[in-house]
């Protein structure tokens, strides 16, 4: 049966058919030429309409072959992730429902996988089923919510009521982050009043984590930002340890946790992570390492009330009952961003998870020792699914770079360690297989060949 949707879904769904089938021979990163078509896109604003097929034609032919190709296995940059194929899927239908999940009467369907996915990832993450939890557009948000929950309740402790009278004037609220803090933390912390600069910086170990004794004296207005998971070793700091004694002095723990939280669930990480749930709020994405598409993150705080205290809206319109989604995150209306993390976790199960979260360790162990193997230094302790690397000069590092990149065989990018330059590999995507492994290699190993010699 024909109707208005039709035509268009067939195409794009076609179209989106012949890209992954594609998705894992293609370039990881467009050529010169693909760059060369964005061009395509420069048109004036279209005074009179056009046909829905010519706009997608234009979208599939001229933005496809610009896309980074993250749906094969071979993207190792940033922590991407890929989405594994039911959250594609489940993504086509979450498109076509079109849900805005603020509240049940806006979203049942929304509401109820919410639901579901929330009690399902405290589980997995092993904290305790009262805490609250919110679905953002990333982990970024994720820690804005979660240090606009401590905000909340420090204050509110100190008798401070921050929501209706900002800071003007409020008890001071000490934060305390680690040198490797991810520059995320610190927008959120900005965001939200603290400055970047008026923060405590504690000195990390060598390969990256903070050392719990270094910390300043804490008391109940201190928040402590720690990490699990540094975006380029992968170190985790001892938050336990951080937790035990934060807690005693009253002080607020959060774990920015954007792909290590997952840690919890890989038996060879999980003694890292003893005692996270003692911390008192924390931030991970879904779109990264979990492998749902893109836009979802997740806050978890352990007072569900104080995150609903520091996030609810309320109007004579609205009545809604606890903890209705938007009265826990930032945003009133937004996409049913649970369809695809319910999706992806049903189906992979707790053991399809973590065998997946574990074969990107291994794969991250064999381009350590490839990599040792072919003359390259290995920066960080691989204990995750980071690989720091360094060879020769700045100069000679950008120039692999560049030349792996040119041979469209895979992606990472580079960085700084320990003031060393480096580049660093991260392996998160469920797709990735060993051979894609060899192949980057090889690729690797032929760039530092011609830069070399
Ligand atoms: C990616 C990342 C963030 C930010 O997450 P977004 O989903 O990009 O907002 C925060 N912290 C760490 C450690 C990250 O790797």
């Amino acid at each position: 049966m024909s109707h208005p949707y039709k035509a268009a879904l067939q195409q794009a769904h076609d179209a989106a058919d012949a890209y992954l089938a594609a998705s894992s021979d293609s370039r990881v990163f467009p050529d010169a030429d693909a760059l060369e078509h964005l061009k395509a896109f420069d048109e004036p604003m279209p005074t009179a309409s056009k046909t829905e097929a010519e706009t997608l034609a234009l979208l599939v032919d001229h933005g496809s072959p610009a896309t980074v190709s993250g749906m094969g296995g071979r993207y190792f940059g940033f922590v991407t992730g890929g989405s594994v194929p039911v959250s594609v899927g489940a993504n086509m239908i979450a498109g076509a429902w079109d849900q805005c999940p603020s509240s049940a009467t806006n979203s049942p369907i929304g509401v109820k996988l919410e639901e579901v996915v929330s009690r399902w990832l405290l589980e997995l993450l092993a904290l305790p089923a009262s805490c609250g939890v919110g679905l953002t557009t990333g982990a970024t948000m994720a820690n804005f919510t979660a240090l606009a929950t401590a905000r909340h309740a420090l204050l509110a402790r100190a008798g401070w009521h921050v929501e209706n009278d900002g800071l003007y004037g409020a008890p001071e609220v000490k934060v305390i982050v680690s040198a490797e803090v991810h520059v995320t933390v610190e927008k959120a912390l900005s965001m939200l009043g603290f400055g970047k600069k008026r923060v405590t910086r504690v000195p990390v170990d060598s390969n990256g984590a903070m050392i719990a004794t270094e910390l300043p004296e804490l008391d109940a207005l201190t928040i402590v930002c720690t990490q699990a998971g540094n975006v380029n070793s992968g170190a985790i700091d001892p938050i336990g340890d951080i937790a035990e004694r934060a807690g005693a002095a009253g002080a607020w723990v959060h774990v920015d946790g954007a792909f290590g939280l997952w840690g919890r669930m890989i038996p060879a990480v999980a003694p890292k992570l003893e005692g996270l749930e003692k911390a008192h709020s924390f931030a991970t994405d879904a779109h990264k390492w979990l492998n749902t598409p893109y836009d979802c993150g997740i806050v978890i705080c352990r007072d569900a009330t104080a995150q609903h205290a520091a996030m609810a809206t309320n109007a004579p319109y609205l009545k809604e009952g606890a903890n209705a989604p938007k009265d826990m995150v930032p945003e009133f209306s937004r996409r049913a961003r649970a369809v695809e993390v319910w999706a992806a976790l049903r189906t992979l199960g707790r053991e399809g998870l973590t065998e997946m979260f574990e074969r990107c360790c291994t794969h991250a162990q064999a381009f350590a020792s490839g990599l040792e193997a072919s003359g390259f230094t290995i920066l960080n302790e691989v204990m995750l699914n980071q690989v720091v690397a360094t060879i020769g000069t700045e100069a000679d590092i950008a120039a692999i770079q560049k030349h792996v990149e040119q041979s469209g065989v895979c992606w990472f990018g580079v960085t700084r360690w320990k003031g060393k330059p480096a580049f660093r590999i991260s392996v998160s995507s469920w797709r990735t297989t060993h051979e894609d492994v060899d192949l980057s290699l090889d690729a690797i190993k032929a760039a530092k060949k011609a830069v070399l010699g």
